[in-house]
C-alpha cells in the first residue's frame, strides 16, 4: 500500500447501480445492507435492482450497440481504451484491493497483488489482441469468395460469483468489450462494490456511456431477469453448477440466447510415490485449498496419496498448517482471511460435521475462530481417511477444507478421481513421463496439472468437462462466445 492508500476505516462506498454512464438507485427505491465478514459491519447499502432496473441496463447496452458507439471504432481504438482502462484499474488498485477485502474477506495483499493485477492484465490482454486477430477466406472454387467473419453478437449479459469478484467479471467483460460487445453486469450480491467502480473506471477510460452497465441485486431478482431477457443476446455465467442449469434453461425459455456457464469442481490432486519434489507437492496440496479460505472453484479438494507416503506426507502437511491460521484480512501479512458471509460459513462448519459423522479423521481445525471479530472465520481443516462416496469427497464445500484419500492401484485412482458430477481441473504428481502422459489424458477436467499446480496464465483456456460447465474463459478462444460466424458469398465471374 502507498502512503496515499484510502483508509479502511474511513473509506466511503457508492452502491448505487451503474446504468448508461450514470449511477443511479433501483427505480423502486430497493436497497441491501452490504455486510463486511471481515467485521460484520454494514460497509453502505446497494441498489437492489429488480426486473425494471435491468430492463433500463439492457435497453441502454442495447441503444449503444445498435449506434455503434462503440462496436464501430476500429479495433486499435478499443485497443487504447481497454489498455487505459486496464491502467485505470492498476492506478486505483489499492483502493480496489482495500473495497474488494473488506466486501469479502480475502487477503488485502492478494486483493492487491493477484486480483487486481489479474484483472487489469486480463483486460489489457483482450484490448491488445483484438486488434491482431483475423478471419478467413474458405479454399473454395475460384467461381466464388466465402469470407468468413466475426461479429459482436450484441448485448452480452454477464453473472458472476463473489470469491474473485474483479477477476471473474474481467474474464468475462474483457473478451465481450474487445470484441464490440455492450454489457450488462450483475455482480454477485455478496460482493457487489468493485464491479460497480470498475464500470465507472472503464467510463473514465473512454469506454463510452451504455456499453459497461451494472445492475447490483440478487439472484432470482436481478440475474434471473437478465437470463431471461428477450433483448439479451449472450449470458455468460459464473457460479455454482445448481444455478448454471437454471441458466441453460432460462436461455432456452426464452430467446435461446447462447449460454455459457463456468461452475463448481471438486478437483483431484493425485500424489505417486515416485513424486518428483515431495514438500514442492505437499506446498501445493496445502497452499492451493487454502488459498482464497478454500473459495476457488479449481482448489484441489480431493487429495489422492500414494499409500506408501501417505504418513510422511501428511507430516509434512500438519506442519504447514499453522501458517494458515486466519487473521486480520486488512493486515498485509496475513495469508488466510475471512469466508465470504455467515451463510457461506455456516455451510462449510456443515460439511465439517458431515465429515466427522460419515466417519472421516479430522486431523486438522474443524472450528469457526475469530468470533469476538464478528467477522466469519474457520480454521484450515484436513480430513483424512476419506472415502470418494462420502459427502467431502462428493460435493464442493467451498472453504479450507482438504479430504485426503490413499490408494494403492493406479488403474483404481484415475477411476475415483474421475467419479465426480465435476471436471474442472486435476493433478498427476509422478517422475514418471509415461505415468504422467496416460494419467493426464485419462483425467477427464479441462486442465491438468503435472508435477505443480499453481501455473496460470491469460493465453491459457480455464474452463471444466461434465457439470463444471460449458465454454471456456480466458485465452483467444473466448472471443469465440462472444462472435457470431458469419459466412458471406461473393460471386466472381472473372473476365480473366
Ligand atoms: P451462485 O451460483 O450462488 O451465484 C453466482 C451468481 O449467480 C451470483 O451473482 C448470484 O446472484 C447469481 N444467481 C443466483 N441465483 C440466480 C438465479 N436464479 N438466476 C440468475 N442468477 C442467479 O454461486 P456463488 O456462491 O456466488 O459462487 C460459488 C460458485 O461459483 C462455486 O460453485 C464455484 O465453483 C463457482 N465458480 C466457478 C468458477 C469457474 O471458472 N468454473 C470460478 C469461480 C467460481
Amino acid at each position: 500500500m502507498n502512503a496515499n492508500a484510502p483508509d479502511a476505516q474511513t473509506m466511503k462506498f457508492d452502491g448505487r447501480a451503474f446504468v448508461n454512464g450514470q449511477r443511479v438507485g433501483a427505480r423502486d427505491g430497493a436497497v441491501f445492507d452490504c455486510v463486511s465478514p471481515v467485521h460484520g459491519r454494514v460497509l453502505t447499502q446497494v441498489a437492489r435492482c429488480g426486473q425494471a432496473d435491468v430492463d433500463a441496463a439492457v435497453a441502454a447496452a442495447r441503444a449503444a450497440f445498435e449506434d455503434r458507439r462503440w462496436a464501430g471504432l476500429p479495433p486499435t481504438r478499443r485497443k487504447q481504451i481497454m489498455i487505459r482502462f486496464a491502467e485505470q484499474l492498476i492506478a486505483h488498485g489499492d483502493e480496489l484491493a482495500l473495497t474488494e477485502t473488506l466486501d469479502m474477506g480475502k487477503p488485502v495483499r492478494y486483493a492487491r497483488g493477484v486480483d487486481v493485477n489479474s484483472a487489469a492484465n486480463c483486460i489489457r490482454w483482450y484490448g491488445e489482441a483484438i486488434d491482431k486477430v483475423y478471419d478467413e477466406i474458405a479454399p473454395t472454387a475460384s467461381t466464388a469468395l466465402a469470407l468468413i467473419t466475426r461479429e459482436p453478437v450484441g448485448v452480452v449479459g454477464v453473472i458472476v460469483p463473489w470469491n474473485y469478484p474483479m477477476i471473474m467479471a474481467a474474464w468475462k467483460i474483457a473478451p465481450a468489450l474487445a470484441a464490440g460487445n455492450s454489457v450488462v453486469l450483475k455482480p454477485s450480491e455478496k460482493s457487489p462494490l468493485t464491479a460497480l467502480r470498475m464500470a465507472e473506471l472503464a467510463m473514465e477510460a473512454g469506454i463510452p456511456a451504455g456499453v459497461l452497465n451494472v445492475v447490483p441485486g440478487f439472484g432470482p431478482e436481478a440475474g434471473s431477469p437478465l437470463a431471461l431477457h428477450m433483448d439479451v443476446d449472450c449470458i455468460a455465467f459464473t457460479g455454482s453448477t445448481r444455478v448454471g442449469k437454471q441458466i441453460h434453461v432460462m436461455a432456452g425459455q426464452s430467446n435461446l440466447k447462447r449460454a455459457w456457464t463456468e461452475l463448481g469442481g471438486k478437483s483431484p490432486n493425485i500424489v505417486f510415490a515416485d513424486c518428483p519434489d515431495l514438500d514442492k507437492a505437499v506446498e501445493a496440496a496445502v497452499g492451493s485449498i487454502f488459498f482464497n479460505q478454500g473459495e476457488s472453484c479449481n482448489a484441489p479438494s480431493r487429495l489422492f496419496v500414494e499409500e506408501s507416503i501417505r504418513e510422511h506426507f501428511l507430516e509434512k502437511a500438519l506442519a504447514l498448517v499453522p501458517k494458515y491460521a486466519p487473521a486480520d484480512p486488512l493486515n498485509a501479512n496475513t495469508i488466510m482471511g475471512a469466508l465470504v458471509d455467515q451463510v457461506q460459513m455456516a455451510t462449510v462448519l456443515r460439511y465439517i460435521e458431515a465429515g466427522k459423522n460419515e466417519g472421516a479423521r479430522l486431523l486438522a481445525g474443524g472450528a469457526q475462530v475469530l468470533r469476538d471479530t464478528g467477522g466469519c472465520y474457520v480454521q484450515p481443516t484436513i480430513f483424512d481417511g476419506v472415502r470418494n462416496d462420502m459427502t467431502i469427497a462428493r460435493e464442493e464445500i467451498f472453504g479450507p477444507v482438504l479430504s485426503v484419500l490413499s490408494f494403492t492401484d493406479i488403474v483404481e485412482v484415475v477411476r475415483q478421481a474421475n467419479q465426480s458430477v465435476y471436471g474442472l481441473q486435476a493433478a498427476v504428481w509422478t517422475r514418471d513421463l509415461n505415468k504422467a502422459h496416460g494419467v493426464a489424458r485419462a483425467l477427464r477436467a479441462g486442465t491438468v496439472h503435472v508435477n505443480q499446480y499453481d501455473e496460470d496464465d491469460i493465453t491459457v483456456p480455464f474452463g471444466g468437462y461434465r457439470q463444471s460447465g460449458v465454454g471456456r474463459d480466458k485465452s483467444l478462444h473466448a472471443l469465440d462466445k462472444y462472435t457470431e460466424m458469419k459466412t458471406t458469398w461473393i460471386r466472381i465471374d472473372s473476365p480473366v
